[in-house]
């Protein structure tokens, strides 16, 4: 019995160690520095440390060896130097897409894109999703958690660390909800564009929302010139209500009401993205919806082949129905594109890897 018991006091204080090391990279430049106050220490001391992170990007504390011992200790016991893993990479001409195990066991994944102008990287902000939109991997697979800030900046120095070259483009439109993760994903932005940070600038760096509107007015007063891109996918309440159960909360005439008021606030450009799905939402008279909905609106319409996974019933537009949908919104004088592909092939569309990973 008494065995029993002190092999259980042991495990509750190696879990105590666990749960009280956090990861530094959730660590915002200020946030850093009222760590080094509150250990009596100078505030350069985090811009020492955020060089060794962000510039120098060593892996151990012990590598700052401008960090005297009993500081290098002192962040040994609150900090770890990371905490998620590289599972596997799928590598195309132009696409990788790479999977991560998180301490907890859970599956994340990025992907990373080779453009003329740059290379962009698809992050994901929550294992799963709670919006459970009906043609997407990662709403069928429900939000286990929000990731850390530390989890979503590591999938940017993975990545880089595996091309062996710095990323020009932020993206969170992987796995989950980054509004629904809003916190995390403000201080993420922070690191992102910090000079001393990872430094990508503001401008470079694009949200998706499934459309909260509470987070939308917050972010119109985000001090960073975010780029802000609106999962639409339907041209009215009819057909947004079945593809998006979000729209049951917040339907359409209040999202653009919203919109407005952002490009008001931000004289900002959004951007509505549209996946095309045969027979659902693909029809010329849906286009001509679409405009009508638009109109007046300072944006762009970004047309999105769709991506089929085996689990959902959904079918992909023919690709000249695509080209009529496309033709009919330049007519109306309104910007759109139709996303070049990514990753077909390997399963590059939101939440598939972890799905097939999971087995799920
Ligand atoms: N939750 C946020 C961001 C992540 S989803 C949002 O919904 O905006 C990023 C984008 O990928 C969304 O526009 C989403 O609708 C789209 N998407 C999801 N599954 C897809 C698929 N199978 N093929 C193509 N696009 C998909
Ligand atoms: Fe979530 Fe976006 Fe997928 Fe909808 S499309 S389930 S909001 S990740």
């Amino acid at each position: 019995m008494c065995k029993n018991i002190s092999f259980f006091i042991v495990k509750c204080y190696n879990l105590n160690m666990v749960i009280d090391v956090e990861n530094i990279y959730s660590k915002s430049f200020d946030e850093l520095v009222t760590f080094f106050e509150g250990i009596g220490e100078k505030k350069f001391k985090a811009t020492q440390v955020f060089d060794w992170l962000y510039v120098k990007r060593v892996k151990t504390f012990d590598e700052m060896s401008n960090i005297k011992k009993n500081i290098i200790d002192e962040l040994k016991k609150k900090f770890v130097i990371g905490d998620i893993k590289l599972d596997s990479v799928e590598r195309d001409v132009e696409v990788n897409k790479y999977l991560f195990t998180l301490a907890d066991g859970n599956h994340i994944e990025s992907v990373l894109m080779r453009h003329d102008y740059g290379t962009s990287i698809c992050i994901s902000s929550q294992v799963g999703c709670n919006m459970g939109c009906h043609f997407c991997e990662s709403g069928r697979l429900k939000k286990v958690r929000n990731l850390t800030t530390g989890e979503m900046i590591e999938q940017i120095l993975k990545v880089e660390e595996d091309i062996k070259m710095r990323i020009t483009h932020v993206v969170i439109m992987g796995i989950g909800e980054p509004f629904d993760n809003f916190d995390n994903f403000k201080r993420f932005v922070e690191i992102v564009n910090y000079q001393k940070g990872i430094n990508i600038g503001s401008r470079h760096i694009t949200v998706s929302t499934s459309g909260l509107i509470p987070k939308i007015r917050e972010f119109a007063s985000f001090p960073y010139q975010v780029n802000l891109a609106i999962s639409l996918h339907a041209p009215n309440d009819e057909i947004r209500n079945k593809l998006m159960p979000i729209n049951k909360v917040y339907p359409l005439e209040d999202l653009m009401k919203e919109i407005k008021n952002y490009i008001k606030t931000t004289n900002r450009r959004v951007t509505f993205e549209y996946i095309l799905l045969d027979g659902i939402n693909d029809s010329e008279e849906c286009a001509q919806e679409l405009c009508d909905l638009v109109k007046g609106i300072n944006c762009y319409i970004n047309l999105i082949p769709y991506n089929e996974t085996n689990n959902l019933g959904y079918k992909r537009s023919k690709k000249d129905t695509i080209s009529k949908f496309y033709d009919i919104i330049k007519k109306r004088k309104i910007n759109v594109t139709i996303r070049r592909e990514f990753g077909t092939n390997i399963s590059a569309a939101c939440g598939q890897l972890r799905s097939k990973k999971e087995d799920i």
